[in-house]
C-alpha cells in the first residue's frame, strides 16, 4: 500500500487553529471523502468534538478578539494544558510549544512594525 503525502501548510494562518494545532496534520482534514475543512473552516463534515471544542468556543477567545490562545491573559488555561497534555502523549507535538512560536512571531512582527513608523 502506498503512503499518503500529507502537505503541511503551516504557511497559512487560517489552518493553524486557535489552540495552536495544524489541521492539515490532522487525518480528517487529509482523508478523501467528506474532508474536514479545519477549524476555522466551515461546520460541513466536522466531527462533534469538534464542533463542541472548549476551546473553539471559548467567550474569551471571542470576548479578547484573540486568533490564537496565547495573546489571551489565561494562557495557558486549564483547557488548553489538558489538550497539550494529551497530543504531546499521543502525537509527540505540543500546542502550547506551537502557539509560544506564534506569539513570539506575533511580538517580532509588531515591533518591526513600530520600528518602522518611528523611523519613518
Ligand atoms: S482542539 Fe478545538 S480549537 Fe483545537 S483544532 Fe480541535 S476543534 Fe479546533
Ligand atoms: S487560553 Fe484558554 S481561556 Fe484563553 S482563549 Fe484559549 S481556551 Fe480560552
Amino acid at each position: 500500500m502506498r503512503a499518503k503525502v500529507v502537505q503541511i501548510q503551516a504557511n497559512d494562518p487560517q489552518i493553524i487553529a486557535p489552540c495552536g494545532l495544524n489541521c492539515s496534520l490532522c487525518r480528517a482534514y487529509i482523508r478523501e471523502r467528506n474532508p474536514c475543512p479545519g477549524c476555522r473552516g466551515s461546520e460541513i463534515n466536522k466531527s462533534n468534538a469538534c464542533l463542541t471544542c472548549a476551546i473553539k468556543n471559548c467567550k474569551e477567545l471571542a470576548a479578547g478578539g484573540h486568533q490564537f490562545c496565547s495573546s489571551c491573559d489565561k494562557f495557558p488555561c486549564a483547557e488548553l494544558l489538558h489538550l497539550d497534555a494529551r497530543y504531546k502523549a499521543k502525537y509527540g507535538v505540543s500546542a502550547i510549544g506551537n502557539l509560544q512560536h506564534i506569539e513570539l512571531a506575533r511580538l517580532v512582527i509588531e515591533s518591526s512594525i513600530i520600528h518602522d513608523i518611528t523611523r519613518a
